[in-house]
């Protein structure tokens, strides 16, 4: 029995709560991505079915590859209607947060997490939860949180509580979180679930084509841009960036999401272990790292732009100037040689 092990008198607490609950709100991280997204509409579609009220509140806008799940734009965004959503927390008795494990990580709508008088539910795959949260379920051996979403929702209420939409959002989850089965997922439980899933009759190539084969021409022509003209590689580091101005992303008509799975390339070229994408906005330079193997790219980001992650994906910020960005970091490539030549 692969079934991931969890605390039973938790488990019980949290049907309680659920059972209890007048109003539920589903909640992710700022700048939702695949998993984000997919664990809130997986648990969304399983509490509706069980006839409890549940809200979804995302942060800010998620991309356009994820508006195609169903009931995607039942997700109220903070940044666009923020009345709204402080009256769905006003009369929230629980909110559960999903595939994030820190308030700051809802950036502007952390204040809503600090004083709601919710029960605070966490479900989440990161290292070391930051924040304080009633109910807490954090398991990081999970590929990712639409899998653990998976095993909590078939252990409440079993099996048959997840239906086609649940399965369509939890898979998207898995698949995204995972590139696609590529990393993160050497358990054998995550295939297993992913069989459940298939089992409910999703269409996996339908899904992959959704999230994957769905770009607009002008994010195609940023990834080569970016390829070609703003990719620096460091052989003698096995590391390389890849670094966007805002100017450039202008000039591609940046629309949000496009840049999702850029960080990834570099780590393709042979010998290359860790990858950072540099992308500046109005406020900062976003960081996106990305390693294989065992340099810590959590650790790295946790050290210098106030970020963390998991082990070999993490993000964070930069408060200088982009140039100067690059230049410290082509300093720390130096000082972090001996790690990563390992
Ligand atoms: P991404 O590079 O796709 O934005 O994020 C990669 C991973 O790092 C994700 O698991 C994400 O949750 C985490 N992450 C991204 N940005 C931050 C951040 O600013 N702080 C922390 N603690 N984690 C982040
Ligand atoms: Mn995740």
């Amino acid at each position: 029995n692969m079934t991931l092990r969890i605390d039973q008198s938790l488990l019980e607490l949290l049907k309680e709560e659920l059972t209890q609950a007048k109003k539920i709100i589903l909640t992710s991280h700022y700048n939702p991505d695949g998993d984000a997204i997919g664990s809130v509409l997986g648990l969304y579609h399983v509490l509706k079915q069980q006839g409890l009220n549940a809200e979804m509140v995302s942060p800010n806008d998620f991309p356009t590859f994820l508006s195609w799940l169903p009931d995607a734009s039942n997700i109220l965004i903070f940044s666009k209607d923020k009345l709204r959503v402080e009256q769905t927390f006003g009369d929230a008795d629980l909110v559960i947060c999903l595939d994030f494990n820190g308030y700051k990580r809802v950036e502007g709508m952390s204040y809503l997490l600090e004083v709601t008088k919710a029960k605070r539910v966490l479900i989440d795959h990161h290292p070391e939860p930051e924040s304080p949260f009633d109910i807490k379920f954090s398991f990081t051996e999970v590929s990712s949180t639409a899998e653990l979403v998976y095993e909590i929702a078939s252990q409440l209420f079993g099996d048959n509580a997840i239906n086609y939409d649940s399965a369509v959002s939890i898979f998207t989850g898995i698949m995204t979180d995972t590139g696609s089965f590529s990393y993160a997922c050497s358990r054998e439980r995550t295939f297993e679930i992913a069989g459940k899933l298939i089992a409910k009759g999703i269409k996996v190539e339908d899904i992959q084509s959704n999230v994957y084969n769905n770009f607009s021409e002008n994010r195609m022509k940023l990834l080569g841009f970016s390829l070609a003209e703003r990719m620096k590689v460091f052989p003698e580091f096995k590391a390389a960036y890849i670094w966007l101005t805002k100017n450039d992303l202008k000039k591609f008509k940046y629309q949000i999401g496009d840049t999702e799975g850029f960080v990834n390339y570099p780590l393709s070229i042979n010998g290359i272990n860790f990858s950072v994408l540099f992308t500046e906005n109005d406020s900062y330079v976003k960081v996106s790292l990305r390693s294989r193997g065992n340099f810590p790219a959590n650790e790295f980001s946790r050290k210098y732009y106030n970020g963390g992650g998991h082990k070999n994906a993490a993000g964070g910020k930069s408060f200088v100037s982009m140039d100067e960005t690059l230049k410290q970091f082509e300093e720390l490539l130096k000082i972090h040689s001996n790690e990563l030549n390992a």
